[in-house]
């Protein structure tokens, strides 16, 4: 076997995005294994009783290690800067598992109102159930975020850029604050992936991913990763090895194959969002579009900084209310009508009736969820196919 961990700590986030993580085995396999066995077989009893007592390092049963997702979740770890990660079913196994692992009953979440909006209901309905309660604060407002802590907040979470508006938050002023108090700063950096935004360098102490977007890259696989420190990683390890939410190894090697491309998808999905976003914001029959790549975003002096290029996510207003937004949505033809982001095909969504459409009016009002508003989750067609797809719609409104 080879291990060429060691060696790559030196190098740059390209070449740990295709070679981090691989172990080599007898076969001398040029492209990374797929282990699909659900548990491994001991040399003697005595071997057995080692690997059971935890004597002797090494594989036992799918749930607790498996190569392939081992692998997965090193290259994860190199490409995040991050001391350990650990792989998840989903997204949102990722953060259940994180919760479970680092609260109790009687403690505090300070959330950002604009995160996926299954992120809200696990925190309000479900960890509520256990006596852990969420405050929600709005994502660029920072004397709110001080305002929520309380002396039992213990996790504050945030995603950004936020969906579908695109605020920046300052992953660095946040983390101070955060520590100001204590608490500990977890980012789902779903929408940069660590090609775009590195959350840990800039004080954070916990990434968490939905594998399921641009890391798959193309619409496949469900999956989820947690990465930081080793000691924080290993208390949401041992979560997932009691109770179940591990990653398949098949979906780990599809995530393999997506890390080896994805800065250059990021790149390629930045790039057209940019220019889609700058022909909207030209557009006569557009009120409003929510880019940070556009010079008249609020953040994007801040996601200049922050980030090495704007993402694939876009949202624009339509002047006019509800049926003007739909009719741009039914006419278009190469975009999918469909909630998934970060797939090489461009999606295209109406947030207020989707995927944000469980909010009350006024929770909707307070988010800027207006019923004009679009989300596209820009994909790697020609940006000239998709700005045609756009036209006949905004045409005829
Ligand atoms: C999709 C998504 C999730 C949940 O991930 P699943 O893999 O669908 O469970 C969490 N956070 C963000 C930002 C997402 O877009």
């Amino acid at each position: 076997m080879e291990h060429f961990e060691q060696e790559l700590l030196q190098y740059e986030l390209d070449t740990l995005a295709v070679r981090a993580g691989q172990v080599r085995t007898h076969e001398g396999e040029h492209s990374e294994a797929l282990f699909l066995t659900s548990s491994y077989v001991f040399g003697s009893a005595q071997e057995a009783a080692e690997r059971f007592s935890g004597a002797q390092a090494g594989n036992v049963y799918s749930r607790y290690t498996n190569p392939t997702v081992r692998a997965f979740e090193e290259r994860i770890a190199a490409l995040e800067g991050a001391e350990s990660a650990v792989g998840t079913s989903s997204g949102m196994a990722a953060i259940l598992s994180t919760c479970i692992a680092l609260l109790k009953t009687g403690d505090h979440i300070v959330c950002s109102r604009s995160v996926f909006g299954t992120t809200t209901v696990l925190f309000t309905k479900f960890m509520q159930k256990f006596g852990v309660t969420t405050t929600f604060v709005a994502p660029t407002d920072y004397a709110a975020w001080e305002a929520a802590f309380t002396p039992a907040t213990k996790i504050v979470f945030v995603e950004t850029p936020s969906n579908p508006l695109c605020d920046v938050i300052d992953i660095e002023r946040l983390a101070n604050i955060t520590h100001k108090h204590t608490a500990l700063l977890v980012v789902d950096n779903c929408f940069c992936t660590p090609a775009l935004q590195r959350p840990l360098e800039l004080g954070a102490d916990l990434i968490v991913h939905s594998a399921t977007k641009y890391i798959d890259g193309q619409g496949r696989c469900l999956g989820g990763v947690v990465a930081g420190p080793k000691v924080l990683v290993d208390e949401v390890l041992g979560f997932i090895r009691s109770a179940g939410p591990s990653l398949s190894p098949f979906n780990a090697w599809i995530f393999l194959k997506g890390l080896e491309t994805l800065r250059l998808r990021m790149e390629a999905h930045s790039s057209n969002a940019l220019a889609l976003a700058q022909w909207l914001h030209a557009h006569p029959k557009v009120e409003k579009v929510f880019y940070a790549g556009l010079p008249s975003h609020v953040g994007h002096e801040l996601a200049a900084k922050q980030q090495s290029a704007f993402g694939g996510v876009l949202s624009f207003r339509v002047k006019g209310e509800r049926e003007a937004a739909w009719k741009v949505i039914d006419a278009t033809k190469i975009m999918s009508l469909t909630a998934n982001l970060g797939d090489t095909k461009t999606t295209i969504v109406h947030p207020a009736t989707t995927t944000h459409g469980r909010l009350t009016p006024e929770q909707k009002i307070e988010a800027g969820i207006t019923e004009n508003l679009i989300r596209i989750s820009v994909g790697l067609e020609s940006v000239k196919d998709l700005i045609a797809d756009l036209e006949r719609g905004l045409n005829s409104i």
